[in-house]
């Protein structure tokens, strides 16, 4: 059995805690798992600070800092099957997600590498400065010691996009993976120790919610970085408060997708499905509302119900399987539960709504994708269940469906889909989110900043943007004038 150890201070550790998680799909164990004591936790924030100040990488130039991050890449894929196999086993994903997130995460350092390389840490700004008088600098610095607290949902991705800014930016970082899915950040310890990275700059925990609170609560903290649900985001931010620290979430979601009436129909129908359906529908970006003209319902929802019906709810390793089982019977629960509130308050079920039971089904959790008919009072219209579930409501028009697609406490994503690019473009201007896709559904660019609007998020991650939220930027003033005449505040107290 694979043991996930903690990786604190570049050194893999025990401890006298521990457990068996297992394989979503077959519910065998998989590995053991150290929980981290509080102790151990203090240890890896200190050996955070120690290498902050450390001279080996308060000097680290930028072009070294990206050769790590180009090594980081290259040795991810060297060891592509075995993170693919890992992150199938540990998270439920099915073996066409596990690899597109191994690449995806490779791939994320590598942009991150050619970024560093252009990223100018100091920047005089001539519109400011005056000749004779003053000349002014931007200064970015990295911030310090982060937390960072990642969920099960995208394991691989999730710890890449969070250790690669750390890295870029010269912070150094404790981050703590959610406990269902520690296995991939284990091995990615292993890559960054091989790749030249100083001891102590990155240092892996995992745990629930007791040892992210113990992490947070540390005063050398100066950056929190979370990616998980908003109900936690919220409490995070309190504790963030207290000590000021900077602060960047990512939580929830419940992003509308928009179908208009020119667009693509099987295009659109495709994309929907992919929109909510992607790792069984545990992706915070999920179009998980679906808003169709009415002049094209009938036959949208028609095409819709017949390609659900076709896709492939399968075992992680068949590489014909569109989706696989979810997390855990926790994560599996809630969505059953949310599915029988929808029938209970009269939604109308058009397809699905049930577990995939029989044979090798009955090991882990699988849910056939389902399609509810909603309005905007329905519960699965409002809150995010994070499962194969999407809410359609069909509008009257593009302005009816702007106006719901923002009546959501949410911002993190959406889509419209239509042949006409500008009307696509107006409609997509006038949505309240992060992210907005015409004609086309979940693909990132590592190099354009993702994150949510209203309670999505705070911040951004990826692009400049995300790298500058791990900086600290210094107004640099050096005068340009020795005469004291033309000093304007030499006269104020002399
Ligand atoms: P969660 O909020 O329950 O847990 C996320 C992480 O926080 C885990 O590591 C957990 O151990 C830790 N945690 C829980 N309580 C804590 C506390 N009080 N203090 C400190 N840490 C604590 O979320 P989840 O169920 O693991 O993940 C699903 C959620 O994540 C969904 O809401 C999803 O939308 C969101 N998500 C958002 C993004 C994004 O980029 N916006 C990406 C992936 C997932």
């Amino acid at each position: 059995m694979r043991e996930i150890k903690l990786f604190i201070n570049g050194e893999f550790q025990t401890s006298s805690k521990d457990f068996i998680s297992s394989n979503p799909a077959t519910n065998e164990p998989f590995a053991k798992v150290y929980l981290p004591s509080e102790k151990h936790i203090d240890a890896a924030v200190d050996a955070a600070e120690e290498a902050f100040h450390s001279h080996e990488w308060r000097s680290m130039d930028q072009i070294k800092r990206a050769e790590i991050l180009e090594a980081i890449s290259e040795k991810m894929k060297e060891r592509r099957n075995e993170l693919t196999e890992v992150e199938i086993a540990d998270s439920g994903s099915c073996v066409r997600k596990a690899k597109a997130d191994v690449h995806n995460a490779a791939s994320y350092f590598k942009v991150l590498a050619g970024q560093l390389r252009k990223f100018q840490f100091e920047v005089k700004d001539e519109s400011a400065s005056r000749a004779g008088f003053s000349n002014n600098f931007k200064i970015y610095e990295p911030v310090g010691v982060c937390a960072q607290i990642i969920p099960w949902n995208f394991p691989l991705v999730m710890a890449a996009w969070k250790i690669g800014p750390v890295i870029a930016s010269g912070c150094t970082t404790v981050l703590k993976t959610a406990q269902e899915t520690p296995a991939s950040a284990a091995i990615l310890a292993e890559i960054l120790k091989d790749s030249g990275l100083p001891k102590g700059v990155v240092n892996i925990i995992t745990g629930g919610a007791a040892e992210g609170e113990h992490l947070l609560k540390n005063p050398k903290v100066r950056k929190v970085a979370f990616t998980g649900s908003t109900h936690v985001g919220k409490k995070i931010m309190e504790g963030a408060g207290k000590n000021l620290q900077r602060l960047s979430l990512e939580l929830g979601g419940k992003s509308a997708n928009i179908v208009l009436d020119d667009a693509d129909l099987s295009l659109a129908v495709d994309g929907a499905l992919y929109a909510f359906l992607y790792h069984s529908g545990q992706a915070c970006d999920s179009g998980t509302r679906l808003f169709v003209e009415e002049k094209i319902y009938p036959s949208f929802k028609e095409a819709l119900i017949k390609r659900a019906s076709e896709v492939k709810v399968g075992l992680p390793h068949d590489p014909a399987t569109g989706y696989g089982p979810v997390i855990n019977k926790k994560q599996f629960d809630t969505i059953m539960g949310y599915i029988n509130t929808s029938k209970k308050e009269g939604a109308k079920l058009l397809f699905g709504g049930e577990r995939v039971t029989g044979g090798e089904f009955d090991k882990g959790y699988y849910i056939k994708p389902t399609l509810f008919e909603v309005t905007p009072e329905n519960t699965i219209f409002n809150e995010e269940i994070f499962g194969p579930v999407v809410a359609i409501t069909p509008v009257k028009n593009e302005d009816e469906a702007i106006k719901l697609a923002n009546k959501s406490v949410y911002g993190l994503a959406g889509a419209v889909w239509s042949k006409n690019s500008e009307r696509a473009k107006s409609v997509a201007k006038r949505l309240e989110a992060g992210t907005i896709w015409i004609n086309e559904y979940h693909l990132l660019n590592p190099g354009m900043p993702f994150g949510g609007y209203k309670q999505s998020g705070l911040g951004r991650e990826m692009g400049e943007e995300g790298l500058k939220s791990y900086l600290e930027v210094k107004h640099l003033w050096i005068s340009d004038c020795d005469e004291r005449s033309k000093k304007p505040w030499f006269d104020a107290i002399f």
